[in-house]
C-alpha cells in the first residue's frame, strides 16, 4: 500500500538526509564500528546540514520544526542504511535531552545548550539507568544534595549512550534525601557538564550498534550550580514520563524502517540465489515467510505513521506510544530473525546487511523501556 504520511517538503528533506548519509556516514561507518566511537566531526557536519535540533526555536539557532515527520525521515534513513548507531546517538540528543530542555529548561539553560546542540558542537546524553536500577527508575540511588547555591551529585550510571563522546548529560538524581525506593517526587533532573567533573568508565562492548559509544558514568560529589537543575526540584520522574512518548515513538519509527529495509534486502537476495535448480524465492516456504513479513511491514508502517500524526497534534498518549514501540520493535526482532534464516549461512556473515540488522534490532525491545514495561503501561491503561 502507498504510504501517505510524507509530503513534498519531507521528501526534499529525505534527499538531504540520504546525501548526507552517503557522504558523511557510509565511508566511515566500518571504522567507527571498529573504534566503538563515531567521529565528533559527524556531529558538526550534521549541524551544518541542518539535521540536528530540528525542533529548536529560531531564537536559539534552530528551525522551530515541530513536525515530527522530519525527525522520522532522518531516523528512517539511518535505519534503512544499517547506520542505526548514528540514529541512536542522534536520538538520545534530539528525542530525549532536547524535549526536556525545551519543555522545562530555564531561558538560561536553553541559551547555553540549544545553539550548540543544533550546530553539533555540543553532544548530549541521558543518564538515568544505574547498575542497580533500569526499568524501576524509583530505585535509582544517585543522589543530589544542596550545598549553598550548588548541588553535589554522587552515584553511578550505566549504559549511557554518547557517555564518552558527549559534553553533558541529563542526569536523574534523587533529591529528597531518602533511601530505599523513592516516590514520584523524590527525583530531579540536572544538565551536568563533563567539565563539572564526572568521570566516564570503560567503553561497554555491545553486541551490535558498535559505532556508538556506551559507557558508565561516575559522580563523586560533582558540584553542579543550581542553574543546571532542569525545571523544578522533585519533578524529574514526572518530566521523564511526560516526554517518554517521543522517545518511544522514535524507537517505533526506527524499528519500522529496519523491518522494511530487511524485507526488501531479503526479497532481492532470495531472487538472486538458487538451490535445487530454483530461486530461493520460488520455494513455497520462502514465499509464505515473505508474505507474512510484507503484511507485518505494512501494518507496522500504518500504525507508526498514525502515531507520528498523533504526536504532531499532541494526541500521542503514553499507551499508544507504548503500543507503537512494543509492536514495531517486536516485529524488528522477529523479521530480522526470519530474514536472516532465508539468507542461509550468508545471513550469519557480518558483511551481509541482514546480520548487522539482526544484532542492531535486538536492542529495540530492550531500551527506552523494555517491552515487558510497555505491556505493563498498556495493561494499566486497559485496567484503569
Ligand atoms: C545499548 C544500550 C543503550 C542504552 N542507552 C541508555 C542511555 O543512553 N541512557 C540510559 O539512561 N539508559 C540507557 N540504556 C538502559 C536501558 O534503558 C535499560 O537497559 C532498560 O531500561 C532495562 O533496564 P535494566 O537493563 O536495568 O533491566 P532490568 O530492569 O533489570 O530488567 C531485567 C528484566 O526484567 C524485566 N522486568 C523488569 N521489571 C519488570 C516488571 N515490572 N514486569 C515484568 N518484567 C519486568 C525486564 O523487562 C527485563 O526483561 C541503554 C541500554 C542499552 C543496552
Amino acid at each position: 500500500m502507498q504510504r501517505r504520511l510524507f509530503e513534498e517538503d519531507h521528501e526534499m528533506f529525505r534527499g538531504i538526509a540520504t546525501e548526507f548519509n552517503a557522504r558523511a556516514v557510509a565511508p566511515h561507518y566500518a571504522r567507527w564500528d571498529t573504534d566503538h566511537m563515531m567521529s565528533r566531526d559527524l556531529w558538526t557536519a550534521a549541524g551544518e546540514q541542518g539535521l540536528l535540533g530540528l525542533a529548536v526555536p529560531e531564537e536559539f539557532g534552530g528551525m522551530g520544526m515541530d513536525d515530527y515527520r522530519f525527525r522520522a525521515v532522518l531516523d528512517e534513513e539511518f535505519a534503512r542504511s544499517n547506520h542505526l548507531a548514528v540514529g541512536l546517538a542522534f536520538h538520545l540528543h534530539d528525542d530525549l535531552v532536547l524535549p526536556h530542555l525545551l519543555a522545562y529548561g530555564s531561558e538560561d539553560l536553553k541559551s547555553r545548550w540549544l545553539p550548540g546542540m543544533v550546530s553539533g558542537e555540543k553532544v548530549t546524553s541521558v543518564a538515568w539507568t544505574e547498575p542497580g536500577a533500569g526499568s524501576d527508575l524509583r530505585g535509582i540511588r544517585t543522589k543530589a544534595v544542596r550545598d549553598g547555591g550548588d548541588w553535589l551529585i554522587s552515584g553511578q550510571k550505566t549504559f549511557i549512550g554518547n557517555g564518552i563522546s558527549g559534553d553533558a548529560s541529563l542526569v536523574l538524581a534523587r533529591t529528597d534525601g531518602g533511601t530505599g525506593r523513592g516516590s514520584h517526587d523524590s527525583f530531579s533532573l540536572f544538565m551536568v557538564q563533563k567539565g563539572d567533573g564526572y568521570n566516564t568508565g570503560k567503553q561497554l562492548d555491545k553486541m551490535g550498534l558498535k559505532a556508538s559509544d556506551t559507557a558508565e558514568l561516575f559522580f563523586d560529589n560533582v558540584r553542579v550550580p543550581h542553574a543546571d537543575l532542569v525545571g523544578e526540584e522533585g519533578r524529574g520522574l514526572q518530566y521523564a514520563a511526560e516526554q517518554l512518548p517521543q522517545g518511544r515513538l522514535a524507537i517505533a519509527v526506527a524499528s519500522s524502517a529496519v523491518v522494511r529495509a530487511v524485507y526488501e534486502a531479503t526479497v532481492r537476495y532470495t531472487k538472486e540465489r538458487n538451490a535445487f535448480g530454483e530461486r530461493i524465492i520460488d520455494f513455497q516456504n520462502s514465499r509464505f515467510v515473505l508474505a507474512d513479513i510484507l503484511t507485518e511491514v505494512e501494518v507496522t508502517e500504518a500504525y507508526v505513521d498514525q502515531a507520528i500524526l498523533a504526536f504532531n497534534t499532541g494526541e500521542l498518549d503514553a499507551g499508544s506510544a507504548a503500543r507503537a514501540k512494543l509492536w514495531a520493535s517486536e516485529r524488528a526482532k522477529s523479521v530480522t530473525d526470519r530474514c536472516l534464516q532465508l539468507h542461509g549461512g550468508y545471513g550469519y556473515i557480518m558483511e551481509y546487511p541482514v546480520a548487522q540488522a539482526y544484532l542492531a534490532a535486538r536492542l529495540l525491545t530492550i531500551f527506552g523501556g523494555t517491552n515487558e514495561i510497555m505491556r505493563d503501561v498498556v495493561g494499566r491503561t486497559i485496567a484503569s
